[in-house]
């Protein structure tokens, strides 16, 4: 995966067989977060490559957004990714938020356009109307900084060390099944290579239930001039309840054998195991089929997904000191 980043080795207790991460919601209520920081501490103990904070909708939860990832980036090795959308928003607007982001220390975003608020049918844009102007946003306000940071010689009154800045990362979103608004075949295809064009470095998907949609598009991608790695996002689906929603918001197909299941299995415990195995299985055959990584919606719950990468034999439980460990920092490449 091209994103700068640190590896994903030294952060945690075990060492994933692919580049894992995952993603969590900031707490809908300013309600105790001890949950969620214990969450995201066993996250983050499988050595995510990063993890990212959703944002809402015309920035409702903004605030707390920006609270889970500096709780992620202060008290865990992990890299923060936030969310951002230009739903509702003004370039004035977007640009002081992302300063915001950057002086709070996050440098990597997922860049969206967001979805209308509930009851709209139509987001209400400002300035922004797609994803591929909030990247050149983004990038603009990141090449806007000191291209140097200056950070205190402990010990050495006045003294300072200059390093270069890190780069932001900027990923976006894609479609294997098409976007549900989509009005042509090649729609995600051509909005993904605008993407990448305004400066994307890595794609994350909308969450599928088979392989072959996964495979299929990114041969599309590759065909048409996508070369960014196309991260998989893979949702583990442990009710029918859950199972209406994500349908109801991604516009994805019914998997019938999965749905029968979930619906016929009497227990919580049992729908679980139906969620985790069928999960397990989609990253088996996703990892072995070449995908560069598994990103996990885990729901701000880490049982579940850490039993789906468990199950899937993507965590090695080798102790840490019989592991290769690349402490180089998190520098830029070059590589856009
Ligand atoms: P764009 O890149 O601007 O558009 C991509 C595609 O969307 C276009 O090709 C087109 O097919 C289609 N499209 C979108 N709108 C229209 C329209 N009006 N008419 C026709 N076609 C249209 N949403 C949030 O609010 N917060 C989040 O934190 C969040 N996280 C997400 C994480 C992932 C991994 C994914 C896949 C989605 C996430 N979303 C989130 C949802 C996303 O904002 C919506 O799917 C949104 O409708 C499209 O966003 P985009 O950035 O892909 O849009």
């Amino acid at each position: 995966m091209s994103f700068d980043v640190p590896p994903f080795a030294p952060t945690g207790a075990v060492s994933p067989r692919v580049p894992i991460s995952f993603e969590l919601y900031p707490p809908r209520t300013p309600a105790p977060v001890e949950a969620l920081h214990e969450t995201i501490q066993k996250l983050a103990s499988v050595s995510p490559r990063f993890i990212s904070v959703t944002y809402g909708a015309g920035g409702s939860v903004g605030g707390r957004s920006l609270d889970v990832l500096r709780y992620i980036r202060e008290q865990t090795a992990v890299e923060p990714l936030a969310h951002l959308t230009c739903v509702g928003s003004t370039y004035a607007g977007a640009s002081r938020l992302i300063r915001e982001f950057l002086d709070a220390g996050i440098l990597s975003f997922l860049a969206l356009r967001g979805d209308p608020p509930l009851g709209e049918s139509e987001p209400f844009l400002g300035d922004l109307e797609s994803s591929a102007q909030l990247v050149q946003l983004i990038d603009r306000a990141q090449a806007e900084r000191a291209p140097y940071q200056e950070r205190p010689i402990p010990g050495v009154p006045g003294a300072v060390q200059v390093t270069p800045r890190r780069k932001v990362n900027i990923a976006v979103a894609a479609y294997p099944n098409g976007h549900p608004r989509s009005t042509y075949r090649n729609q995600d295809i051509d909005a993904l290579l605008a993407k990448q064009a305004a400066g994307a470095t890595l794609a994350i998907t909308q969450l599928f239930f088979h392989p072959d949609d996964y495979f299929a598009f990114v041969e599309r991608a590759r065909r048409a001039g996508v070369t960014i790695p196309i991260l998989p996002g893979i949702m583990p689906i442990t009710s029918p309840a859950r199972l209406r929603r994500v349908l109801e918001l991604s516009g994805e197909e019914l998997p019938a054998e999965l749905s029968i299941a979930l619906e016929v299995e009497p227990t919580t415990e049992g729908r679980t195991e139906i969620g985790v195995a069928q999960a397990a299985a989609l990253v088996r055959e996703l990892v072995d089929g070449g995908a560069p990584g598994v990103h996990l919606y885990a729901f701000n719950q880490h049982r579940t997904v850490l039993d789906v990468l468990e199950e899937a034999g993507v965590l090695d439980a080798a102790p840490p000191a019989s592991r290769h460990v690349d402490r180089r920092p998190a520098v830029p490449t070059g590589r856009r």
